[in-house]
């Protein structure tokens, strides 16, 4: 993979309540793996709840910085940003907004966790899933994906299938409700991520799936690359099959972030 300009995106850390190891840890595991850059993003304070086990709270914030360009001091062979995961919860949105605002990250992910104040890929909820018929789960999710689009808040829309993740999945053809978000998305013109940890829960599979890819190629949607990792082990996870899903759908290039500006790279270096 020495070839290829691989950057991971999505790490967590131990604030956020339900993430293990050193950060030291989940940067020299970067470095033995030779990627060219990383990026923080830990769970943004949940404003709808307090949760300790989901999130950081509202005081940790500022700290969380510091430790970040702490880290990037001390670790310059390797370029670290320092980047947010941002739950889209409609009812908390302009406070979320402005508190955003107060921090200077690279790039917000904005992630969906919540259906209609259901928690739907939390084990803990797990019956809610009982609740729905499948496919008006799937569509409710991909048109609250393209909410979550047009707020224009977001840079990247993180793990975009998601609702996926416990392997519900409907029969019906999704193509028509991927479409119909993806033309939103486009039109936002943020960028989606292309997220391995979908491999390791019951899905088995990467987020979003291949045809989301296709589609999200054929509208010239950017996308970027990470592993979701909660403990140093899984920074850079399963990043050659990433690689390949990105090849057969003809990506060329990954969108890096810097103070919230996006720039595309090669994927291939020459
Ligand atoms: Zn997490
Ligand atoms: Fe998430
Ligand atoms: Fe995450
Ligand atoms: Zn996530």
């Amino acid at each position: 993979m020495k070839d290829y300009y691989l950057v991971d995106y999505h790490l967590h850390t131990p604030r956020c309540g339900h993430a293990w190891g050193e950060l030291d840890d989940f940067v020299r595991r970067a470095l033995d793996l030779g990627l060219k850059e990383i990026g923080f993003a830990d769970h943004f304070p949940l404003l709808h709840l307090r949760d300790e086990s989901l999130s950081m709270g509202l005081e940790e914030v500022p700290i969380y910085v510091e430790e970040i360009y702490e880290l990037k001091g001390r670790f310059p062979e390797i370029d670290i940003k320092l980047g947010i995961e941002a739950d889209y919860v409609p009812e908390v949105l302009e406070e979320l907004n402005s508190l955003l605002e107060r921090y200077p990250f690279d790039y917000v992910f904005g992630s969906i966790h919540y259906v209609d104040g259901w928690g739907f890929d939390d084990p803990r909820y797990l019956g809610g899933y009982e609740k729905w018929k499948i496919i008006d789960l799937y569509r409710r999710y991909f048109q609250i994906l393209g909410d979550a689009a047009e707020t224009g808040m977001f840079d990247i829309l993180a793990h975009p299938d998601l609702v996926k993740k416990f392997g519900y999945r409907p029969e019906e053809d999704l193509e028509d409700i991927y479409l119909t978000c993806l033309e939103r998305v486009a039109r936002a013109g943020i960028a989606v991520e292309i997220n391995t940890s979908g491999l390791r829960k019951p899905a088995g599979e990467i987020y979003p799936a291949l045809p989301f890819m296709r589609i999200c190629r054929e509208l010239g949607i950017g996308i970027t690359l990470g592993s979701d990792a909660h403990e140093p082990a899984d920074v850079g996870r399963d990043f050659q099959l990433a690689v390949s899903l990105m090849e057969e759908t003809g990506y060329e290039d990954i969108i890096l972030f810097e103070k919230r500006n996006p720039r595309p790279q090669p994927l291939k270096l020459s």
